[in-house]
């Protein structure tokens, strides 16, 4: 996996985050339901079912978090073994290679312990279904020797709560979709909980942010707590060197430029991917083609860039490739070709 693969399947997104500033964002991360902004429907349902699990005594059912890369779902996970008083083991769908990997966290859980798997849509095929018996009746078989020798004894678990985080749920299978009794789906963030986030973080960061300034970084955060509080960050920067640690509308804009993030919030490499799209005239481009031209790997192209661009109607994607709409083309300042009137998929 490239580096930028890994920083995808760690959760961190975008072009501009440098290393090793995943700890000043676990210090931004909320610990309870309350500091939680926003997505009121999915905190009510999984606060009701913890209470009604926590009264009945009885194991959290499995849950599945779904939705784009930074809105929440990690701190979701993190809530909910909280919020249930048990301890969170996080890994990956990528980092658990072979069943062996899965069986050594499964055998390690306490009764109620949360298991939180990240880019569950990414486990192999075969760590899947290992995982079934262990969601189902809690409990495992394993493989003891190698070769004429080998047998396999069943080994009972400590009941636990699985929480898988997807940005790809139609990529996982039904009867894996079936072994989750919760399924939630996080949206994209309103400009006002945004602006909720970034004033929650000013403050955290111990840094000054007017209203308007957090109005502005909060419509250009794609609907995205994670890109919020990454260019809070870097405007806070600007901050503290330019006007007394007090984040004004000017230092908001003057940050946002500095990170190539334009009126409409695309950055560079948006609009390097627009470019490529416009050049080739308006036919579909495929999604491999996209990625050599712009030098960046497929998996952020098809997770992080396209989604925004596809809901603020600059691309679209049908079966034989990504097609710019004609947004895309006022937006470079191109002009715009006969177009088909309107995306047939996205
Ligand atoms: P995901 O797991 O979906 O990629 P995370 O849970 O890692 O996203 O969230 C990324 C960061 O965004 C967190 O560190 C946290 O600071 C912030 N964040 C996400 N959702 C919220 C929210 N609803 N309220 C406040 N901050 C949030």
């Amino acid at each position: 996996m490239s580096d930028r693969a890994q920083n995808i399947a760690r959760g961190v997104l975008g072009p501009n985050l440098v290393e090793g500033e995943s700890l000043l964002e676990a210090k931004l991360r909320p610990q309870s339901f309350s500091e939680f902004v926003g997505q009121t429907k999915v905190k009510e349902n999984l606060g009701l079912y913890i209470r009604a699990a926590r009264e009945r005594g009885e194991v959290l059912d499995h849950i599945l978090l779904s939705g784009m890369a930074g809105l929440g779902k990690t701190t979701l996970a993190h809530i909910v073994a909280t919020e249930m008083g048990r301890e969170l083991r996080a890994t990956s769908g990528p980092v658990l290679e072979r069943a062996r990997d899965l069986a050594g966290i499964l055998t390690s859980l306490q009764e109620g312990d949360v298991l939180f798997i990240d880019e569950i849509h990414r486990l192999s095929r075969t760590v899947e279904e290992y995982l079934y018996s262990a969601m189902e009746d809690f409990c495992i078989d394993i493989v003891l020797d190698q070769g004429a020798a080998a047998q396999s004894i069943k080994i009972n678990l400590h009941p636990f709560t699985l929480v898988g985080a997807t940005t790809r749920q139609g990529l996982l299978s039904s009867p894996f979709l079936a072994r989750f009794g919760v399924l939630e789906k996080l949206d994209p963030y309103p400009a006002e909980d945004l602006k909720e986030i970034i004033l929650r973080s000013a403050r955290i960061l111990g840094v000054g942010a007017r209203d308007d300034a957090a109005s502005l970084l909060a419509t250009r955060s794609r609907g995205i707590p994670r890109v919020a509080n990454r260019f809070l960050r870097r405007v806070r920067d600007v901050a503290q060197i330019q006007s007394e640690n007090l984040i004004d509308e000017d230092t908001a804009r003057k940050g946002l430029e500095m990170l190539g993030v334009d009126e409409e919030g695309l950055d560079e490499l948006d609009r390097t991917i627009l470019g490529c799209l416009v050049h080739h005239g308006g036919r579909p481009v495929g999604l491999k083609t996209v990625a050599v031209a712009v030098g960046e790997d497929q998996v952020t192209i098809e997770e992080v860039c396209e989604p925004y661009l596809i809901r603020q109607g600059y691309l679209s994607r049908t079966p034989r490739g990504r097609i710019p709409l004609e947004r895309a083309y006022r937006h470079l300042g191109r002009p715009v070709p006969q177009l088909p009137p309107s995306p047939l998929f996205s």
